[in-house]
């Protein structure tokens, strides 16, 4: 077996991996990917898909299937804890310019079956459950992957190393790479709940301005009707974990939020820390980072998930163009770009301000803001200006453009 022959081994079967091992195989590079866990994970993540990423997914069959279940939410609001609804915006503006028109719902863990499903069914990929990948070594033309499983450990060699193994990844810490950026002093805690916020006037995706508590509102599939109404709330800095999750100071801190006049039923609440980073380097030689293992933000604008998808297409094209002899790996240099100026100056920037903007203290900026965004939604031009933006697709086309 040639080097040019050898498989490309992904890290990790998140979102992130299985998109860019399915989008290989697609190209008929022979692909394994090693997942630390036995099987998929199950915690609540990400939940909205922006519009180029279910354009992006499409060719793989699996946004169809995401549409059995997902929801589809055609407006969305920005509120004021004080003056409830401040500004709607209307996806439809976007239908001259995309076949969907309107973020999807779905949960990341109805998302991962279908992608590992799709990917099952391609020749030449491998999917290996229980194999933790612990270090590699370059050798001269190819890169040996080490790995445990059961405790037992085992040799991969490949072609290139794609290192989509989450936030903590380990590739990226054996790499002689920097995570910059910070991490917010505040955890979010992230309550769901059947109660029906829609007759409140809630559309199924909103943004609650306040200065002290804001709020992020999404509405989710879950099994099926009613579906749960996700909310993601700031917490104190120095208040453990065990006070924020109390089941009091839960049905307190929603009761304030919108006072129901019964018990809010909670389904599922969880806490989390929330970063602003970037890897000062996405590739080594023959190892490539992606997704939340090259980047990640807080999850205002739900920007996290998509720009994993969106890394993981933009480098498996790259990559099977390479690994086909299409192309030297400057082309993998142009996956680096592309990226890492699409996260930096989108995706960070806009995670950044759209939660500056959501807590900002100053009540004369506040109301200021607040007016902006009312005259933006009042325009057309304006209105689908602010669109293109917020569903990431101006971001995209201006990365692309970088050779
Ligand atoms: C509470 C919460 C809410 C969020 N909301 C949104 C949202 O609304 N919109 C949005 O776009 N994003 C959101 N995000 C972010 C989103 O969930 C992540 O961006 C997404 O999970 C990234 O996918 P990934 O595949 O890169 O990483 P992950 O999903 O973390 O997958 C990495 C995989 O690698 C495996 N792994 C780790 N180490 C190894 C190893 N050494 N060897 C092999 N396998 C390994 C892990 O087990 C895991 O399965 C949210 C995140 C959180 C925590």
């Amino acid at each position: 077996m040639t080097n040019e022959r050898l498989p490309v081994v992904v890290a990790g079967a998140g979102p992130t991996g299985l998109m860019c091992a399915l989008a290989l195989a697609r190209e008929g590079v022979p692909v394994v990917v090693c997942e630390a866990e036995p099987s998929l994970t199950h915690d609540l993540r990400a939940g909205t898909f922006h519009p180029p990423t279910q354009e992006m997914m499409a060719p793989y069959g699996v946004t169809e299937r995401m549409h059995e279940h997902g929801l589809q939410v055609r407006r969305w609001q920005i509120r004021s804890r004080r003056d409830a609804l401040v500004a709607e915006f209307d996806l439809g503006l976007l239908s001259d310019v995309t076949p969907y028109p309107y973020r999807l719902h779905l949960e990341q863990h109805r998302l991962t079956p279908l992608l590992l499903d799709a990917l099952r069914r391609q020749a030449g990929a491998e999917v290996h459950f229980g194999h933790r990948i612990t270090a590699f070594e370059h050798r001269a033309r190819s890169v040996l992957v080490e790995f445990e499983s059961d405790g037992v450990p085992g040799k991969l060699e490949a072609s290139y190393l794609v290192g989509a193994d989450g936030g903590r990844s380990t590739i990226r810490k054996l790499l002689p790479v920097e995570f910059e950026g910070f991490t917010w002093p505040e955890q979010f805690l992230v309550v769901s709940t059947p109660y029906d916020l829609a007759r409140h006037g809630f559309t199924m995706n909103a943004y609650v301005a306040d200065a002290l508590e804001w709020a992020a509102v999404f509405k989710m599939p879950d099994a099926g009707p009613p579906g749960l109404w996700r909310l993601a709330f700031p917490c104190s800095p120095g208040l453990p974990d065990d006070a924020l999750l109390d089941a009091r100071a839960v049905q307190a801190r929603m009761q304030g939020f919108l006072p129901a006049g019964t018990e809010y039923e909670i389904r599922y609440q969880s806490i989390y820390r929330v970063h602003q980073r970037v890897a000062s380097e996405w590739r080594h030689g023959r190892v490539l980072l992606a997704g939340d293992a090259a980047h990640l933000n807080n999850p205002l604008g739900g920007f996290g998930l998509n720009s994993g998808i969106h890394d993981a297409v933009n480098l498996a094209d790259k990559l099977a163009r390479v690994w086909h002899g299409k192309g030297g790996n400057e082309l993998l240099d142009v996956y680096v770009h592309q990226r890492r100026s699409a996260t930096i100056e989108q995706v960070q920037a806009m995670s950044i301000r759209n939660k500056r903007l959501l807590e900002e203290r100053d009540p004369k900026v506040q109301r200021a803001r607040m007016e902006e965004l009312v005259a933006t939604a009042d325009d057309r031009e304006e209105a689908r200006a602010f669109l293109l933006e917020s569903s990431m697709i101006s971001g995209l086309k201006k990365s692309e453009a970088i050779g």
